[in-house]
């Protein structure tokens, strides 16, 4: 029987972590804060997008994994991922983006792209409407033996005391809870409206924009992005941001106009130089820490889940 682990965090990474190590068969308790509905995971669009992170070919290999793992689950309604078509569009010529050959985006005919735009790329990407895809993690947890139970840490070592195994999955909490100063929130706000008939997604993908723009058709609704707002930790929405989110999206899908609001999302993303993702040996007890995904934690999910499964065993 392989020792019991507690992993801190019930956001995505938390959660995926989580399940992979309840399915590999370990005795698994998450310890969180804030429960699933409640995270900075809850509040994100969200869509499997290889945002800019560090370390960058580590950041690849995460990026694929999760998004083979996530296109599986994408033939699954019950799990909230859904396999989306839509469009990456710059406002300037730009560099193919990396990630492009790994979807095979192909670039749009000039004629499709939005007005103001001038290059872009096709292709189709999971679109995961995360309240829903939290509930399915923790279903998926329960039914592999784990457990949830709120709870705030006050340190490392409080939970060390009641597990031989902690892996810390406190994206922003890491600031607090392990004093990284490293780890800064970036404060992003979501629109979230009545789908007038969206089908397809859109991203501003213009290098170096002031402002992030992006539409996510769920099936009721259409979620709006967004603001960037670094070292900002007030989770209440600001309304003049609210209507400059709308205002550039109907820019972008004059569809949007008259589409009635039905909510407001704030989410503080845990920016790090680099994802976290490594062990250490405290007092022949085991702390693995996975945080720090920015603006990509749903991105990397599975692929740093299973490399946190790996270090475990490789560390035991
Ligand atoms: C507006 C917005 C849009 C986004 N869109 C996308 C997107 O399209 N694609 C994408 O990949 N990413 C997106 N992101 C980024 C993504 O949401 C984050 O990278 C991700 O949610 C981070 O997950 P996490 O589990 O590390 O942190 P969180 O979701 O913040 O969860 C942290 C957990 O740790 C717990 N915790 C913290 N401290 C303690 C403590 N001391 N004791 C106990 N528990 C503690 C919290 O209570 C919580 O349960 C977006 C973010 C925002 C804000």
């Amino acid at each position: 029987m392989s020792a019991p682990v507690v992993v801190i965090g019930a956001g995505v990474i938390g959660l995926t972590t989580a399940v992979r190590l309840a399915e590999a068969g370990r005795d698994v308790r998450v310890d969180a804060a804030l429960l699933p509905d409640a995270t900075t995971s809850a509040a994100a669009g969200a869509s499997w997008d290889p945002f800019l992170a560090e370390p960058a070919d580590l950041v690849e290999r995460w990026s694929r994994d999760t998004l083979a793992v996530l296109r599986q689950l994408g033939a699954d309604d019950a799990t909230g991922v859904r396999l989306v078509e839509g469009t990456h569009e710059s406002r300037v010529p730009r560099d193919v983006p990396a990630w492009a050959p790994w979807v095979d985006a192909a670039a749009c005919d000039p004629a499709d792209l939005r007005p103001g735009y001038v290059e872009g790329w096709r292709y189709c990407a999971p679109v995961v409407d995360m309240p829903k895809y939290l509930g399915y993690l923790v279903d998926r947890l329960t039914a592999a033996g784990g457990r949830l139970r709120q709870h705030r840490h006050t340190s490392l070592d409080e939970a060390l005391a009641e597990a031989p195994i902690v892996v810390n999955c406190t994206g922003t909490g890491s600031r607090t809870l392990i004093e990284d100063s490293s780890v800064e929130a970036v404060r992003g706000q979501l629109v979230v409206v009545e789908n007038p008939g969206i089908a397809t997604f859109f991203c501003d993908d213009t290098p170096d924009a002031e402002e992030l723009t992006y539409i996510y058709p769920q099936p009721e609704v259409v979620i709006l992005g967004g603001t960037s707002d670094w070292g900002e930790w007030d989770l209440r929405p600001d309304s003049a941001a609210a209507l400059d989110i709308v205002r550039r999206c109907v820019e972008v899908e004059p569809r949007l106009a008259d589409a009635r609001v039905v909510g407001h999302r704030v989410g503080l993303r845990p920016v790090r130089p680099r994802v976290r993702l490594e062990s250490e040996h405290r007092d022949g007890t085991l702390l693995l820490h996975n945080y720090g995904h920015g603006g990509a934690g749903l991105t990397l999910s599975w692929g740093c889940a299973r490399e946190a499964a790996d270090l475990l065993r490789a560390a035991e």
